[in-house]
């Protein structure tokens, strides 16, 4: 069965991405975040893909998608950034993914049970996830089999005096526990500079296209691109109006495309009246109301397009994101289960 609607997903832009990524890091390794389903695109096409290009450290959210993405290839490691509840245990003992421990509990629960490799979160200020540095420096890793000590940057993607505090606190602790290694930056923590990178940078956003700060602009490439089958052209006369609540009415007559594409597949109602579609590079403005299951575009510009025709929704991240009122994560990982996925 093929779906009227589709990602097309460019797996060399994804590889570029990281590629990039991993040289702004130096000597620090680049991982991957693959949560949510690999930000909406895939998270076993994208785990495919980065490994290929050279990515060894891979981190969701959950151990339901940790299981999803079972077995790994050999060499990978996959890392659960919530830790392990009790009810997590019979999984976390079947798999090979470690958890990222983040409370007390979670680690007297992982040493109870044995205390295979673990990766443990320290909280430097963001006030999520994690323990507080005073705690490992009283020794609450002893004993555990520590891999990567992370924490995580609450405002790397604006300048914040937060980010150097958080930095110099998580530095203070490096060589002061048994764990291999120390990660502290996502996408935007590597766009700050070498002195973030530490050991391993687990960036997710900049992998799929989304530009986190403004020194990744015109180095990050697009990855995904969704698109539409029209269902229906007409032309409308003036005083027409199109869709819901008629929103939009007709000045002049019309051309207007019906799209298969709404609210339901993630295409929320911040981009009514202000998305638009593309035949090749000439943009077909939105009109109207997002509906659930459908848009209605300006096809004026590109006579030749008909019912069963494909056209291609803007969503360059940065300028989707201006146009909804979105965030660039949103947009990604709001996409929903109708589209079809395919990379090429
Ligand atoms: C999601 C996440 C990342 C990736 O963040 P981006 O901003 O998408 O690059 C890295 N580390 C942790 C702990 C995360 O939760």
């Amino acid at each position: 069965m093929s779906s009227p609607l589709r990602l097309r997903l460019d797996g060399d832009a994804l590889a570029h991405n990281w590629c990039w990524l991993n040289d702004m890091s130096g000597a620090a390794a680049c991982g991957a975040a693959i949560k949510a389903n690999g930000y909406g695109l895939g998270a076993a096409g994208v785990m495919t893909r980065l490994a290929a290009a050279g990515c060894r450290d891979f981190f969701v959210a959950t151990w339901a998608e940790a299981a999803a993405l079972m077995p790994m290839a050999d060499g990978l490691a996959l890392s659960v950034l919530h830790g392990v509840r009790d009810e997590d245990m019979a999984i976390a003992n079947a798999i090979s993914a470690r958890p990222v421990l983040n409370t007390r509990t979670q680690m007297a629960r992982w040493r109870d049970a044995g205390g295979g490799p673990c990766d443990v979160m320290v909280d430097t200020g963001m006030n999520r996830l994690g323990i507080s540095a005073a705690d490992i420096v009283d020794g609450l890793l002893d004993g555990l089999s520590v891999e990567t000590l992370m924490s995580h940057l609450a405002c790397a993607d604006e300048a914040s005096s937060l980010n150097a505090l958080q930095r110099d606190r998580f530095a203070a602790l490096a060589g002061r526990t048994s764990a291999r290694r120390t990660s502290l930056a996502n996408s935007a923590g590597i766009c700050l500079g070498a002195d973030y990178a530490f050991d391993l940078v687990r960036p997710g956003l900049a992998l799929y296209g989304g530009i986190p700060r403004g020194e990744a602009t015109g180095h990050i490439r697009q990855v995904v691109r969704p698109e539409a089958q029209i269902l229906q052209r007409r032309t409308i006369t003036p005083g027409e109006t199109i869709g819901y609540n008629a929103t939009f009415t007709a000045d002049r007559p019309t051309d207007v495309a019906i799209l298969n594409l709404g609210y339901a597949d993630g295409y929320l109602r911040g981009f009514s009246g202000r998305g638009h579609a593309l035949a090749g590079d000439v943009p077909l403005p939105l009109l109207g109301r997002v509906s659930m299951d459908l848009i209605a575009i300006r096809v004026d510009a590109a006579p030749d397009l008909r019912e069963g025709d494909w056209v291609e929704i803007g969503y360059a991240l940065p300028e989707a994101a201006a146009a909804s009122g979105l965030s660039q994560y949103e947009l990604l990982t709001g996409l929903g289960q109708r589209f079809d996925r395919i990379w090429a």
